[in-house]
């Protein structure tokens, strides 16, 4: 498989939220591509869909937001597991991934016959710098 071909729009998303310094509401980013001829929030939502089935942005629930996927992608990888810690002070977002919350995750669910779709972690406080 490798890098699925993406669209304009999608490129274009993708490289709005690449740049940004922190995750960016789907206005945020129809704001930004105005002048690349984005015009309603439903061409973000599109091109957001599919960037999120190829596993390239992730969505935070508590923050209605998009971000970048940090972590490598040199190989195909199923995401499993996504945590991520949010400053509430400058809203530094950090992804990372930990095999050990993930195996002990999916034991609990698979516990209780539970079939898991995504699961994503978000932890909110603040960073170093903020603290
Ligand atoms: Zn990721
Ligand atoms: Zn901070």
């Amino acid at each position: 498989m490798g890098t699925p071909q993406l669209t304009k729009n999608q490129s274009l998303v993708m490289g709005a939220l690449a740049h940004s310094d922190g995750p960016m509401s789907a206005y945020t980013i129809l704001d930004k591509l105005r002048d690349h001829g984005f015009r309603a929030p439903l061409q973000v939502y599109r091109a957001l869909d599919k960037l999120l089935e190829y596993g390239l942005v992730h969505r935070l629930e508590s923050l209605n937001a998009f971000v970048a996927c940090t972590c490598p992608h040199e190989h195909e990888h199923d995401h499993g597991v996504t945590a991520f810690t949010i400053c509430e002070g400058c809203g530094q977002v950090t992804e990372f991934h930990d095999e050990g919350i993930e195996q002990r995750l999916s034991a609990l669910v698979r516990a209780q016959s539970f079939k898991t779709e995504k699961t994503t972690i978000e932890i909110r406080g603040h960073c170093k710098s903020c603290a």
